[in-house]
């Protein structure tokens, strides 16, 4: 029995049986062996997700060679591919064909599958969630029966399955609209907190994808205004001496560095007030380029960390970060950065944007060289408390407290969804630990 950890190295499980089936024929005779012994069983992408959402201690299905993109038609924009392409691969294909992601996150070693099962959202609030942007779905059910699943066929159904935590079937693939190829026009400048909130509207609507990097402690934070451009060549070829300086400033001081600084304010937590005030004047530096989409969408997300995101509605942003502000100062030592998105309101009946305009807040705690910042727990209590009181609603990937009678009240079709989700597993077996309290 191995271990099996997710990226952050915050879960871990000990599945009983691991399978990477590599074809229809294989994973139906797993799922029939499932059935037989009514075991419980998770079906994962990357496991990326910084929660227990991808565990399982029974049966554990990796959908990793499930990787073919099966049609890519230029012209409906629109793109099939099996459940396990990985982000990262479309974004080299797609522009292949003059196409792009429409939105995306801040990584993109994802697959398509587990960021459709989790409302997986970039910033830009033109913009809804990846889940979205799903046409249909292709799902084998644990009897395994396999159809595929649209809008036009079970309107209801549809917007169930298109967040629906992997508790529905094994998805084999999903079709998906794309945008036409795009490049993104960076415009990066430190603003201090409070002229961000209240500009807030301005900032928002003033680019396509805008994201304000929030470092606590220090009234200040990073705007980052992504504007689409056409795609052009572009001459982003680096000198000797700039890849040099590249690699001191990103990979040396702005990785390696900080997890020394951070490891040491494990033991002195005042620390890091003192770090975050000196990377938001490395970071705050202006900065103009333009790039391809996903090289600008995407970042380092640095190391191990625990991370928690609530979906915000728009109008109660201000007050919910004036609050948090107020939180901090008096208490704890908070990592940078806090990460603020925006996105438009979507339709599936389980994504935290559900039919509102979102303002995403994303926090996490640092775990230099895997060892854990001790106060990370009381602060994400305190923020998580904080986020409720303003009608947030947890990311589903990442860890939250909140249980089914919690989440009942936050989203209308919940009940619909349940009925919906019975149909399919009527014996809960595609209900994880980290699902129970959500579900049962
Ligand atoms: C460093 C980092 C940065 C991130 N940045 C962002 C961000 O910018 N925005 C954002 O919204 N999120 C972000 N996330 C969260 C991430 O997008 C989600 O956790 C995503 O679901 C992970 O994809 P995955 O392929 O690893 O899926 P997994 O973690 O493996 O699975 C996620 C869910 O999908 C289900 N699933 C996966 N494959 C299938 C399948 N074939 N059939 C049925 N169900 C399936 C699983 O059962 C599970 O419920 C980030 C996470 C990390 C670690």
């Amino acid at each position: 029995m191995t271990e099996f950890w997710n990226w952050a190295k915050t879960f871990h499980c000990r599945p009983a049986l691991y399978a990477e089936p590599t074809s229809i024929d294989s994973l139906r005779t797993l799922l029939n062996e499932i059935n037989k012994t009514k075991s419980k069983v998770r079906v994962i992408g990357c496991a990326h997700s910084p929660s227990g959402l991808a565990m399982s201690n029974e049966v554990l299905i990796s959908m990793k060679h499930f990787n073919r993109i099966i049609e890519i038609d230029e012209k409906n924009f629109e793109i099939h591919c099996e459940s396990g392409v990985l982000l990262s691969t479309l974004n080299e294909i797609l522009p292949q064909h003059n196409l792009s992601l429409p939105v995306q996150g801040s990584i993109s070693n994802l697959t398509i599958a587990g960021v459709i099962s989790t409302a997986t959202h970039g910033s830009g609030i033109k913009y809804g969630t990846l889940s979205s942007y799903v046409r249909s779905i292709t799902l084998m059910k644990l009897n395994g029966e396999i159809k595929e699943y649209r809008l036009e066929d079970d309107e209801d159904l549809f917007h169930c399955l298109t967040c629906c935590l992997g508790t529905f079937g094994i998805i084999l693939s999903v079709r998906l609209q794309v945008s036409s190829l795009y490049y993104l026009e960076l415009n990066q400048h430190a603003l201090e907190f409070h002229k961000f909130l209240n500009t807030l509207p301005v900032h928002y609507s003033s680019s396509d994808h805008f994201r304000y990097m929030w470092y606590p402690h220090t009234n200040f934070g990073i705007a980052y205004h992504l504007t689409r451009v056409q795609s052009r060549l572009i001459n982003n070829k680096k000198s000797f001496l700039s890849r040099i300086f590249s690699w001191i400033r990103y990979s040396l001081i702005g990785h390696h560095l900080l997890e020394v600084l951070f490891y040491f304010s494990l033991f002195l937590p005042r620390l890091v007030r003192y770090i975050n005030n000196i990377y938001v004047k490395l970071d705050g530096i202006s900065n103009h380029k333009i790039d391809r989409c996903d090289k600008l969408f995407n970042f380092d997300c640095l190391f191990y960390q625990y991370a928690s995101e609530w979906a915000i509605p728009l109008d109660q942003a201000v007050s919910c970060l004036i609050q948090l502000e107020k939180f901090m100062e008096e208490n704890s030592n908070v990592h940078f950065p806090i990460e603020i998105r925006f996105s438009k309101e979507d339709l599936s009946y389980l994504s935290p944007g559900y039919k509102r305009q979102t303002c995403w807040i994303n926090t996490v705690a640092y775990r230099p060289f895997g060892k854990t910042h001790f106060e990370h727990r009381s602060f994400f209590d305190a923020f998580e408390s904080i986020c409720y009181k303003h009608n947030g609603r947890p990311h589903w990937a990442k860890e939250h407290p909140l249980n089914k009678e919690h989440l009942s009240h936050l989203y209308s079709n919940w009940n619909l969804f349940h009925e919906k989700r019975k149909q399919f597993d009527p014996n809960d077996l595609l209900i994880n630990d980290c699902l129970r309290n959500v579900f049962l």
